[in-house]
């Protein structure tokens, strides 16, 4: 029972929800790389071009550096230097090949000379050749130069590339002045101010001899100032390099303390950066960000549409499951539910061993289709509503029950132990002992039932299904409200009810039918005066079988229709070839209801060429139960075709003596169990002679069915009846042994029979 789906069931789809987390965490990290990577790869190439712009710089202060002691080197490795300025010194040689030109021509600020012992011999400043202690103020501030250039190592000065010394190496003619010169040069803060300062020391370039020891030491001071920094930007392409007391800012400046070789900071060293990565984070970044954006909020959008698709389809799915499962109208379950319950149910019996026990129920309502016809669908609707809710309420929490359809529904139960419940019988009974109120209607039901047992019944629910359907057959059978027990007998008749139904349609087409006809005297004159067409069927293998057991098989498979035409046909021909007795004919109710009956005798009127006034119709009062327009037409249209209509096996079915008076039978048969009974005394005498009456006061010839014995005949001829019919004169022959047996009949002789009966009866007081 936990498996039938339950209304409003829908179960989101885990795999669904993990596959959205699953794409929402990817798109969510991949867009996170993507910016990372374009973030990173715009600042790293930022930075990269930060550090390449400072080498650059760098490295062209060091060629400047290189530069200006190559300009000092152009005047100090001279031999007429060391002859004008040691030897015999000339200032106006010097002020022209030093002071001015060095500051004139490559712009150095400041040029000093020393001597052997460092003192001041030379001093070249603003314009103009200045007293020789001038160099006193700038002293200090060169000194480490100045001893570098002595000492030969660097005097506690930063390192930086010497790109001088490195050029020497080309000058073949040089080396000698290479052997005994010395310089340095540095970048420092002089006046407060960065500059380059060089010292070189004066030697002879080929007259090796004027060399003095130690030798006296050209040294400049070229500031790094506004001049100088625009060159360098110039040659370098990096635009605004510039030098500031304070820190400049700006999106694109680069400001950084500026440290000269003696490791002091006067200001800062300021420039505009390219910044290469700046493209990708103010272009492509916001490009990427919104498109990871967009994509995002689509994905999302995407994934809350097809989850919520799926919901709906889940929600469809599970609506659809209850269908499945569910009846419409009564909203119970339905078969397949019923049978995958019952399967769970047994299998749970079974599986924990120990016995239990499962009762299968089936049942429907009895007169159903009599309630639908006379009040309507609707009502027939509302009344299978309400009767599967008012055995709900009765039924027990572990009783199963389903629909079916139609008024079919089944209930089953099952359980271990014993059980107190109330066998379900009696529960059905019970749950009907009130009416049902149906749109204002009260309507009294009652219900028949058919039970089987697991494990008596059958081991399957398929096997226990088919036996409590069986059940419910034969509770049908017993009447209204009866409720009956599987038995194996039931399947046997079942069986070969299912086995006839089968070898019934071969037998129409394989000839196996054949027709018996039964004499019929007249009470009166002795004669045979008629004789009725009696259906055989010669099985080939069960050999001869009774109409009365495949006749109603063959109404219930509606093969009758074809099977009474056949009779008719038949019959209607032999009828013909004896013109002296009538002929009469069975019909069945299926004929009037499945073809037109009238239409059909006309032609055999004509086909067999048969005289309508010798043939008498049977029908029974089956066919009179509901007597529908339709019908009473077509019997009139019968007898005006001639033909006489017989009611016949009187007295078995619902007799309502109205239809007797509303429509006149030719003849009326008593059916052969009053008949048989006459012979016990009791009220079945009165009750024939009170029939014979009747029939007669209506105008109708009476036949006597089964009579088996010449009592029962002379009883009968003397109770008025006309006609006399039974084993007594003949059983039903075939056509060619009924002429046999007509030719050799001699009436005589049973009219002495009768003479010599009644006597005998009436000598005993039997009769009269
Ligand atoms: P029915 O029309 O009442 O036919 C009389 C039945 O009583 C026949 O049974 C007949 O053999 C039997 N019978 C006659 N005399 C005696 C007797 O003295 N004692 C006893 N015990 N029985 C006697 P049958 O031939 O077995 O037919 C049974 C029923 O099947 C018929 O009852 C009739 O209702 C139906 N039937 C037979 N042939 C046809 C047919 O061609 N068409 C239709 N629609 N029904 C047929
Ligand atoms: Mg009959
Ligand atoms: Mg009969």
């Amino acid at each position: 029972m936990r498996d039938i789906p339950k209304k409003n069931e829908a179960r989101p789809r885990p795999n669904l929800r993990r596959l959205a987390q699953v794409v929402g965490g990817t798109v969510a990290v991949a867009s996170a790389l993507l910016i990372c990577v374009i973030v990173y790869t715009g600042i790293k190439a930022n930075r990269t071009e930060v550090q390449a712009e400072r080498a650059r710089i760098e490295n062209a202060l060091n060629q400047s550096v290189a530069r200006t002691l190559d300009q000092q080197k152009s005047v100090a490795w001279w031999d007429d230097a060391v002859r004008l300025i040691v030897d015999t010194p000339d200032p106006g040689f010097i002020d022209s090949n030093f002071g001015i030109f060095l500051t004139e021509t490559y712009g150095h600020d400041e040029v000093y000379i020393v001597n052997s012992q460092n003192e001041p011999v030379y001093a070249y400043r603003d314009q103009g050749r200045q007293e020789p202690d001038a160099f006193e103020t700038r002293r200090q501030e060169v000194l480490q130069v100045l001893t570098a250039t002595r000492t030969g190592g660097n005097a506690g000065l930063a390192e930086r590339d010497d790109f001088f010394s490195e050029r020497q190496k080309h000058y073949e003619v040089l080396k000698k002045v290479l052997g005994v010169a010395s310089w340095q040069g540095a970048i420092l803060t002089v006046d407060e101010k960065p500059a380059i300062v060089t010292a070189i020391t004066i030697v002879p370039n080929v007259d090796m001899t004027l060399l003095r020891q130690p030798p006296y030491v050209l040294l400049s001071v070229d500031w790094i100032d506004a001049d100088f920094l625009k060159q360098l930007s110039q040659f370098l392409l990096i635009p605004d390099i510039t030098f500031t007391a304070g820190q400049n800012t700006g999106a694109a400046t680069i400001s950084e303390a500026f440290v000269t070789d003696d490791n002091l900071s006067t200001g800062y060293l300021n420039w505009t950066t390219k910044r290469p990565g700046q493209p990708l984070l103010t272009i492509v970044l916001p490009l990427v960000a919104v498109a990871v954006i967009g994509l995002s909020l689509l994905c999302a959008v995407m994934l809350r549409r097809l989850i919520r698709a799926s919901n709906e389809l889940s929600a469809r799915e599970a609506a659809a499951r209850y269908e499945a499962a569910h009846d419409s109208l009564s909203k119970l379950p339905n078969r397949p539910a019923f049978v995958l319950a019952a399967n769970q149910a047994l299998n749970g019996l079974q599986e924990r061993g120990r016995g239990g026990s499962l009762t299968i129920g089936y049942l429907d309502v009895d007169r159903f289709k009599d309630i639908n016809d006379t009040l309507g669908h609707h009502i027939g609707d509302g009344l299978i509503k309400a009767f599967g809710e008012r055995l709900r309420q009765h039924l027990g929490p572990h009783d199963f029950l389903a629909r079916f359809g139609g008024d079919e529904f089944a209930i089953f139960r099952s359980r271990r132990g014993v059980s107190f419940a109330k066998p379900l019988a009696s529960l059905v009974v019970e749950a009907f002992e009130q009416p049902l109120l149906i749109e204002g209607h009260e309507i009294t039901v009652t219900a028949s039932l058919g039970l089987a047992q697991f494990p008596e019944h059958g081991t399957s629910i398929e096997d226990l299904m088919r036996h409590a359907d069986i059940a419910l057959y034969e509770a049908k059978r017993l009447g209204r409200g009866h409720a009956a027990w599987f038995t194996t007998q039931m399947a046997a008749s079942l069986r070969q009810k299912r086995e006839i139904e089968m070898d019934l349609l071969e037998a129409l087409n394989g000839e196996q039918f054949d027709l018996h006809y039964q004499p019929i005297i007249s009470a009166r004159s002795n004669r045979i005066v008629a004789a009725e067409a009696l259906l055989r069927w010669n099985h080939p293998v069960k050999g001869m079988i009774s109409p009365s057991v495949f006749i109603p098989i063959a109404e219930e498979i509606g093969l009758m229709s074809k099977l009474g035409d056949w009779v008719l046909k038949r019959a209607m021909t032999s009828a013909a070839l004896w013109p002296d007795i009538e002929v009469t004919i069975n019909l069945s109710p299926a004929q009037f209801y499945q073809s037109d009956l009238e239409i059909r005798l006309r032609e055999l009127i004509a086909e067999t060429g048969v005289s309508p006034t010798m043939v008498t119709l049977e029908i029974t009062e089956g066919l009179l139960l509901e007597p529908s327009p339709r019908i009473m037409a077509t019997l009139q249209a019968i007898r005006d075709l001639g033909f006489q209509i017989a009611l016949d096996d009187f007295g078995t079915g619902f007799s309502s003596l109205s239809y007797l008076v509303e429509y006149r039978f030719d003849k009326l048969k008593i059916d052969r169990s009053f008949v048989s009974a006459i012979s016990q005394a009791g009220s079945a005498q009165t009750v024939v002679q009170a029939v014979i009456r009747l029939g007669h006061a209506l105008g109708m010839e009476v036949v006597a069915e089964g009579v088996e014995t010449v009592t029962d005949s002379v009883t009968m001829r003397f109770w008025g009846s006309d006609h006399l019919q039974g084993y007594f004169f003949s059983r039903p022959l075939p056509a060619d042994e009924l002429i046999a047996f007509i030719g050799s009949y001699n009436s005589s002789s049973v009219a002495l029979q009768f003479d010599e009966a009644s006597n005998l009866l009436q000598s005993n007081g039997n009769v009269g």
